[in-house]
């Protein structure tokens, strides 16, 4: 009976799950007094509820902007004013129609050059731009948008909430994670310009456009874990010239495969010197190889 009645229980349970199905695919989290992160298939955006409208940030595509949209309502009444792109990359900032009645947009210079060069027309071009740094204040707001230079992209800002402590760099560190595959269209060199230019910055929150917040300790640990990296790669060349390798294969293989092989043998073996440290990441055993052979060709040309 006690089984039954459990087996009863259970799949009224698993029946009302599957009813729940199409339960809304977003969530929105309150990370302070009217400031709200916005998630959605593993991309979020930050908005700010002010006392005279809306500030949000990358409305990502026109299937997710329509529940950006939705997030929105279902927080205020009040109109968007500003959408701010935190940079150029379509993946975060197509599909802002739906907040174009009642919002400005505003991005760095260079993206607004970018979205233009590419002609998508799932993309509001935005009337506003800057080039190192811009104010919005609002209903007793500031949203400030600061640019060090390239580094993800040639358009990528730091939105900082100052009174909040906030700061959300799309694309440049991900908390718990290896960095992203081989930093693709990224300026390594600038790259790890603006990650130090991040430290100087008095926040505690990090908001990276792809998942819950973290900690202003992630920008360090990529620090660190760059630091270590280019250290490891330029020890392992040291140790192991490109022309070494290349008599030691005594005339096989042709450029391609030689320079290949060099890039490889660098790029593993300065992984397993990382695993120790850094091997517990998310990631760590797809990406950092990806990554290790990108600081391989950034010393090759630009150490
Ligand atoms: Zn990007």
């Amino acid at each position: 009976m006690r089984a039954a009645l459990l087996c009863l229980l259970l799949c009224a349970c698993a029946a009302g799950a599957r009813a729940q199905r199409p339960a809304r695919p977003y969530t929105v989290a309150r990370l302070a007094d009217g400031v709200y992160l916005f998630s959605a298939y593993f991309y979020s955006s930050l908005f700010v509820v002010t006392g005279q409208g809306v500030i949000a940030t990358d409305p990502i595509s026109p299937r997710v902007a329509q529940l950006y949209a939705q997030a929105i309502e279902g927080v205020t009444d009040q109109p968007v004013r500003y959408v701010i792109y935190s940079h150029d990359h379509t993946d975060h900032v197509a599909g802002g129609a739906v907040f174009a009645g009642t919002a400005q947009f505003v991005a760095q210079e260079n993206a607004r050059a970018n979205i233009i060069a590419r002609g998508d027309p799932d993309i509001v071009v935005p009337q506003i731009t800057f080039r190192d740094h811009y104010e919005i204040k609002l209903g007793g707001r500031e949203v400030r948008l600061l640019y060090f230079g390239e580094n993800h992209s040639d358009s990528n800002v730091a939105i900082y909430l100052p009174a909040e402590k906030i700061l959300m760099m799309v694309d440049m560190v991900y908390p718990g994670s290896v960095p992203f595959r081989d930093l693709p269209g990224t300026d390594v060199r600038k790259y790890l310009g603006t990650l130090r230019r991040l430290r100087e910055i008095d926040f505690k929150i990090l908001l990276y456009g792809h998942g819950s917040p973290g900690t202003k300790q992630w920008v360090d640990q990529y620090i660190a874990y760059f630091d270590d990296l280019i250290a490891e790669v330029r020890r392992l060349r040291r140790e192991l010239s490109y022309e070494e390798l290349v008599e030691e294969q005594q005339g096989r293989g042709d450029v391609r495969g030689l320079f290949d092989l060099y890039v490889e043998r660098v790029a593993e073996r300065a992984v397993e010197t990382l695993r120790p440290k850094y091997g517990r990441w998310g990631g760590f055993d797809e990406w950092a190889i990806m990554n290790a052979r990108r600081i391989v060709l950034y010393l090759i040309m630009d150490g």
